[in-house]
This record gives C-alpha cells, sequence and structure tokens, in this order.
C-alpha cells in the first residue's frame, strides 16, 4: 500500500457502522448493500485533510467540479440494481470510484466510465493501488455505454441524464435492469428500466435526488 493512502482504522471502522445504522434507519434493507457500505473505507477517497466528512451522510466535492455521492444515494441506487455475484455491471460516472467499490465489494464485475480525463486519470490508479484491481476503467462519453463489452446484466448512471441513452437500452441484457436518474434541471427522478426478455422496456421511479449533470459528446480533455 502506498503511504499517500490513509490506512483503515478502529475509528473508521466504528465511524462506518454509525453511518450503516444511519442509512439504515432511512429504509435502506439490503443487507448486502449495507454490508458493502460498511465494508468500503469511504475515507480513503477523500483528500487527507477532509477525511472527517467521509462518514456523513452526504456528498461531497472531488476536485473537478465533482461530487462522491451522497452514501444514501449510493446504498439506494445499489438497492435497486439488485446485484448478484458476476453481474456485469456498467457504471457511468467514475468519479472518485467509490460506487465501482461498492459494486465490486458485492461480487459484480464492474466496468466504469468517466468523460473527465483529469478525474479517469487519477481514479485508474487509485483502485488498484487500494487493492480493487478488478475494476475495468475507461475514458469516454457514457451516452454511447461501452459497445466491445455490451450486454450487461446491470447498468447505473451516477450523473444527472436529460434523457434515457438508447445505446444504454441496446446494452442491456434481456433481463437486465438500468438504475437511472432522469432530469435536466435542478432536481432528478431516480428511474429504473428493466428489459423484459421479449424486448419490452418496463419503467418505475422513485422520488427526487440531485446530481451533477451527465454532460454529451465528446470526452474531456481537462
Ligand atoms: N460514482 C461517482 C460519483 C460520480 S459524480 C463516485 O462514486 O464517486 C458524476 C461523474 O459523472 C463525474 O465524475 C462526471 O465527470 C461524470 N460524467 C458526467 N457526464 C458523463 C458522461 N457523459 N460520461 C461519463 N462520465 C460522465
Amino acid at each position: 500500500m502506498s503511504n499517500m493512502i490513509p490506512i483503515d482504522s478502529y475509528r473508521h471502522q466504528g465511524l462506518r457502522k454509525l453511518l450503516v445504522r444511519n442509512i439504515s434507519q432511512k429504509g435502506i434493507t439490503d443487507p448486502q448493500v449495507l454490508a458493502a457500505i460498511e465494508k468500503v473505507p469511504r475515507h480513503i477517497f477523500f483528500d487527507s485533510s477532509f477525511v472527517e466528512s467521509a462518514y456523513e451522510d452526504k456528498p461531497f466535492p472531488i476536485g473537478a467540479g465533482q461530487t462522491i455521492s451522497q452514501p444514501y444515494t449510493v446504498a439506494f441506487q445499489t438497492e435497486l440494481l439488485q446485484i448478484k455475484r458476476n453481474d456485469k455491471v456498467l457504471e457511468i460516472g467514475t468519479g472518485s470510484g467509490y460506487q465501482a467499490c461498492i459494486l465490486a465489494e458485492m461480487g459484480a464485475k464492474v466496468f466504469t466510465i468517466e468523460r473527465q480525463k483529469t478525474l479517469f486519470d487519477k481514479t485508474s490508479k487509485f483502485l488498484p493501488a487500494v487493492g480493487y484491481h478488478t475494476i475495468k476503467t475507461f475514458f469516454g462519453d457514457g451516452y454511447k455505454g461501452l459497445a466491445a463489452y455490451a450486454p450487461f446484466d446491470k447498468m447505473i448512471v451516477t450523473a444527472a441524464a436529460p434523457y434515457i441513452p438508447d445505446a444504454l437500452l441496446v446494452q442491456l441484457k434481456p433481463g437486465g435492469i438500468l438504475v437511472i436518474p432522469v432530469g435536466a434541471n435542478d432536481i432528478q427522478i431516480m428511474t429504473t428500466i428493466i428489459r423484459g426478455s421479449d424486448d419490452t422496456f418496463e419503467k418505475k421511479e422513485y422520488g427526487a435526488f440531485r446530481f451533477v449533470p451527465m454532460l454529451e459528446n465528446k470526452a474531456k480533455e481537462k
């Protein structure tokens, strides 16, 4: 482990137990999701001067104008995905990599796309350095999905999508689930799309959340 990375401690583990209690009181019940939140050391995704904020149930800036989602939101989206071991999962919006690590802890094979080059470079080095070797990171535009590795059992979008991109629907397996916050303005509606075996798409909506925007067209170099 690099000496850049703050190590886990009993104190941090204790704070994670409190965080798990907090989000379960807010309605998260899936024991696998709660176990993953308890396991992943969220403080290592923060710059060392901000680690005290890591176990509050709040979003937090991670640089380049982006945020690490609120733990409750991470748990809510993850619960909707109904992850099974070995599910092939595509995440749009790698950001800090925290959500990807939660999915990996649950046994998913994670593919994740980020459009900001600086964040992509940082996170794609960071994840293997802290032991998450199996997560595959990609620099690109998530609106296009990841055709070369399709189809996926599950897909999760962690940025505000003004609409549901067709490419994602095409790359979803029959029986697969897409979780996506939809809305172009301040508020997004958490939405799931389940692809039926007969190629129908069933849509459900789950209340309001707030995400940074999912930006379209070419991936951004700086
Ligand atoms: N899942 C992240 C939080 C992501 S914040 C975590 O756990 O930390 C949303 C991220 O989506 C930002 O990093 C943003 O740059 C990225 N993003 C926005 N539009 C995108 C697009 N079209 N393709 C890929 N990533 C995108």
